[in-house]
């Protein structure tokens, strides 16, 4: 499996609702195509592109069948990182850091994001811009999920961006290709964050993040630093805790300063002292109360605006970290650790609720209602509360 694959696969699974009887649409797709141009005339789009992109378009079937696809499993943090930030990516990476030193500085003062970042995302979304040409022709791609109804409002607007892409001349319709779901370019960036943060950096009049490595990476920097980046902050840290820690703590919504998580025990991993610095963290166990333990920061937070994962965004900072020669972690979390399947996390959910707990909606996806709800059993009940979603818990929950 490539990387591109794991990434869509694990996206998908983390952004899509998943298709229990998808939305039929009965609506022919010429006709949904006609009303469509109306709509784009309305907004601007010119005559020129709306004839050249969209006579004669066809729904592309392949494209339903990637977004109809169920997750059967989740993976483990382990697992994540070992397939994300394994020796060989970090060999790549640091290769890449060096080709591209002088360009990277320069963005970097520019936008203030650090080389090893920008290197870090590049490598995650497309292996180092060599997926970054894409294999679906956008317009295509969105046309059909437009069509398709199951997100079609979404889809819809990407569309209209899309168009309004092409009608800058940025890119040549032929050459304007991406993801199943219109992602594109060396950082696949869809066409809304296109149009609000791709830049042309090198001035040539078009904003190239498809073939041009200096605007792709200045995208990129002008993304991160629109969503709060500071570039003299990293992004977080693997701490150690005390064995009285409560685990209530371990939560993206609770922040505190730095001196607030030393008064609770909380480390360095080497045991030292936290910096006595002037910042403001969360404490996060992803793999569990057994795993690794980490504090992160403000630039954590702006990656999940770029990807809502949790994993992600400590694959994007742990690259980065061993990219500039930091340790490797002092554990990815225990080995024989399974994730749960959809159906049991369905069932999990079903039985938390049940038990008259609140985990949201019974819809596969543990999110952080999930989380609390298990974190409240397990609190009622005297064990770790650390809110992780494993076999052991549904186990425990069935023996009820
Ligand atoms: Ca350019």
């Amino acid at each position: 499996m490539n990387i591109k694959s794991v990434f869509l696969a694990f996206s998908f699974l983390l952004i899509t609702i998943p298709s229990q009887g998808a939305m039929a649409d009965n609506h022919p797709f010429n006709a949904w195509l006609g009303d469509f141009k109306i709509e784009a005339t309305k907004k601007g789009i010119s005559k020129k592109t709306l004839d050249d992109a969209l006579t004669g378009l066809k729904p592309i079937p392949r494209v339903i069948e990637l977004d109809r696809r169920q997750p059967e499993f989740t993976l483990t943090f382990r697992d994540y990182m070992e397939r994300m930030v394994n020796d060989r990516r970090i060999a790549k990476a640091q290769a890449m850091l060096s080709k591209n030193r002088k360009l990277l500085n320069e963005v970097s003062k520019k936008y203030g994001v650090q080389p090893q970042y920008l290197i870090s995302f590049w490598g995650l979304e497309t292996d180092f811009g060599r997926l970054a040409s894409g294999y679906f022709p956008v317009v295509g791609a969105l046309a059909t999920l437009a069509h398709d109804g199951r997100r079609g409002k979404f889809f819809r607007n990407q569309l209209i961006n899309a168009l309004r892409i092409l009608d800058g001349g940025h890119i040549d319709l032929a050459r304007m290709k991406g993801s199943w779901a219109g992602a594109m370019g060396h950082f696949q960036f869809i066409p809304t964050t296109f149009n609000a943060y791709a830049v042309d950096y090198d001035g040539d009049g078009k904003r190239d993040i498809w073939t041009n490595k200096k605007d792709a990476f200045a995208s990129a920097a002008n993304f991160l630093s629109n969503s709060g980046w500071k570039g003299d902050e990293i992004w977080g840290r693997e701490v150690r805790v005390g064995d009285d820690f409560d685990f209530t703590n371990a939560s993206l919504k609770i922040k505190k300063p730095l001196a607030g998580w030393q008064a609770l025990g909380v480390r360095r991993i080497d045991g030292r002292n936290l910096p006595k610095a002037d910042v403001v963290a969360s404490l996060l166990a992803p793999a569990g109360h057994v795993g690794p333990k980490f504090l992160i920061y403000g630039n954590f937070r702006s990656t999940m605006r770029w990807n809502q994962s949790q994993f992600y965004a400590l694959a994007i900072g742990y690259l980065a970290d061993r990219m500039v020669g930091k340790g490797a972690l002092s554990t990815l979390g225990p080995r024989d650790a399974k994730s749960l399947s959809f159906v049991q996390s369905e069932q999990l959910q079903q039985l938390l609720t049940d038990a008259g707990y609140d985990p949201g909606s019974v819809d596969g996806i543990i999110g952080s209602k999930t989380k609390d709800a298990i974190r409240s059993y397990q609190k009622d009940r005297g064990m770790v509360p650390d809110g992780h979603p494993s076999l052991e818990i549904l186990s425990h929950i069935k023996g009820q």
